[in-house]
């Protein structure tokens, strides 16, 4: 493959969708691979369904993807934008270069006219396809003021052929296809012709989509021919399904991209989640992105329809946070615990500790937020209600003497580090006799509020000093508090 140039033809009907974004991927992928062009085309001709909010949700989620486009929206260059609805002046052109190569023809039949030819085809068995009435009608037939179509002067017999990237040679007998309309009679053109002449101005050498298009594409090879041009290379890819096989929609919970992005999955993650739902390659799981970049092939695109599996997405994505340096995923998280309410975090190596202390049992972004809840709240917020068996267990007036003894020898620490924490805490063992569950569980429900947290020296290293005694103390009340009734 020669600098191949690929595009991703969103309408801005809402916001990008997990179909599309594989899509989007498998034509990034192949125009990164060989050195090509990744161009990214708007089409939103139709007005009433295209959005400026969905544009910018479209190119938000590419963005968090990191596909970058080469030429479309935002960049400068001789055609961009690429919105097809500044392009109708071109569309213009050549419809008329049809026009006068007889390539085209009108057709003056009525909506009612043609329900009755298809009402016709249907009582008598045939296949609704328009029977070319007014393809040879000379213009002294035209009714003067009556509205017109434009027709393809479509071949009539034989065949047309589209050879599939992924499905193969697929042959569509012309008779099935008939004289497609190429232009409204209020003069607009039509989705397929659009595409065509869109694909063909910004040499497009593969069309990668979605094979609920497969049924157009006949369509867009007749026009092909009828432009003198030569297709590009097809590559239909079967649609996305649902655990229960059915097309992939919002039952099956979230199907936009960016829902993932603040569900805290990884941008790289979800690259290689997508990318694998549908191409294989022997049996690995887990890529880098330039993993894939270097190994992406359309030979190896399946012929069977990828299923959406929530859980191997989350086991993908705990693969990548795991190889994610604790640098990375500080600055990810930060903003997240700023829009849970925590405030600004400084980017300092206090928070770089306590993401490192909670990066072991994480899966999800969102996890850093909830599972170290306690490192963000203030020390009043410490909600000692949310595991109150613990705290029945080891809250006990015994456990007050100890927690005292540890706040003794914790202001006493002089460098607040896990080692100096253990050195200090340990001797309370055996001058308590216990073992280090009875000392570390009061220790961590003071600080927490719960009995689980990473390891005690590490919490109380990462947490701080000036979190960590007043904590105590309020565990040192509690634990005098009356026994809360079970
Ligand atoms: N605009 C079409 C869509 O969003 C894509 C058309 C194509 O890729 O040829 O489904």
């Amino acid at each position: 493959m020669d600098a191949p140039r690929l595009r991703f033809a969103p309408s801005p009907s809402g916001f990008l969708h997990i179909g599309g974004a594989r899509t989007a991927l498998f034509c990034w992928l192949l125009a990164r691979r060989h050195g090509g062009s990744f161009i990214l085309r708007v089409e939103d001709t139709d007005a009433a369904r295209s959005t400026d909010e969905s544009i910018a949700a479209i190119l938000d989620g590419l963005r968090w993807l990191g596909m970058d486009w080469d030429e479309g929206p935002d960049i400068d260059g001789p055609h961009a934008p690429y919105f097809q609805s500044r392009r109708k002046h071109i569309y213009q052109q050549y419809i008329d270069r049809l026009v006068q190569e007889g390539k085209v023809y009108r057709c003056y039949c009525t909506a009612e006219q043609l329900q009755a030819k298809r009402d016709k085809a249907m009582a008598e068995n045939r296949a609704p396809i328009y029977d070319g009435e007014w393809r040879d009608r000379p213009p002294s037939e035209w009714p003067a003021d009556q509205p017109f179509v434009l027709r393809l002067r479509a071949p009539v017999d034989g065949e047309t052929v589209v050879n599939d990237a992924v499905k193969g040679r697929i042959v569509f007998p012309n008779k099935e296809i008939g004289d497609q309309v190429v232009v409204r009679s209020n003069g607009d053109p039509l989705y397929n012709f659009v595409v065509v002449i869109d694909d063909m101005l910004m040499g497009i050498t593969h069309v990668v989509r979605g094979d609920d298009h497969l049924s157009n594409t006949p369509k867009q090879v007749q026009l092909y021919d009828a432009l003198g041009a030569t297709p590009p290379v097809f590559a239909h890819v079967p649609l996305i399904l649902g655990p229960d096989k059915k097309r992939l929609s919002k039952r099956h919970g979230a199907t936009s991209v960016m829902a993932y992005a603040e569900q805290g999955y990884l941008s790289d993650a979800m690259v290689n989640y997508l990318a694998r739902l549908g191409w294989s390659h022997g049996d690995q799981e887990i890529f880098t992105r330039e993993e894939l970049i270097g190994a992406f092939d359309l030979e190896h695109v399946g012929k069977s329809p990828g299923v959406w599996d929530p859980d191997k997405l989350l086991w993908v994505n705990a693969q990548h946070l795991a190889s994610t340096p604790t640098a990375d995923l500080v600055a990810l998280v930060a903003p997240m615990l700023e829009a849970a309410g925590y405030g600004p975090q400084p980017l300092d190596e206090q928070l770089t500790h306590r993401i490192d202390t909670l990066r072991g049992r994480a899966r999800r972004l969102d996890e850093f937020v909830t599972a170290g809840a306690f490192y963000w709240q203030a020390d009043e917020d410490v909600d000692y209600a949310q595991n109150p068996k613990a705290v029945r267990k080891f809250m006990t007036p015994e456990a007050a003497a100890l927690l005292q003894a540890a706040e003794e020898e914790l202001q006493a620490v002089q460098v607040w580090d896990e080692q100096s924490l253990e050195a200090a805490l340990t001797p309370l063992l055996e001058r308590f006799g216990l073992g280090m569950g009875k000392l570390a569980q009061p220790i961590r429900i003071s600080v927490t509020g719960t009995n689980v947290s990473p390891g005690l020296f590490e919490t109380l290293a990462a947490l701080g000093r000036a979190k960590t005694i007043p904590r105590v103390r309020r565990g040192i009340a509690l634990c005098n508090e009356p026994a809360p009734q079970p």
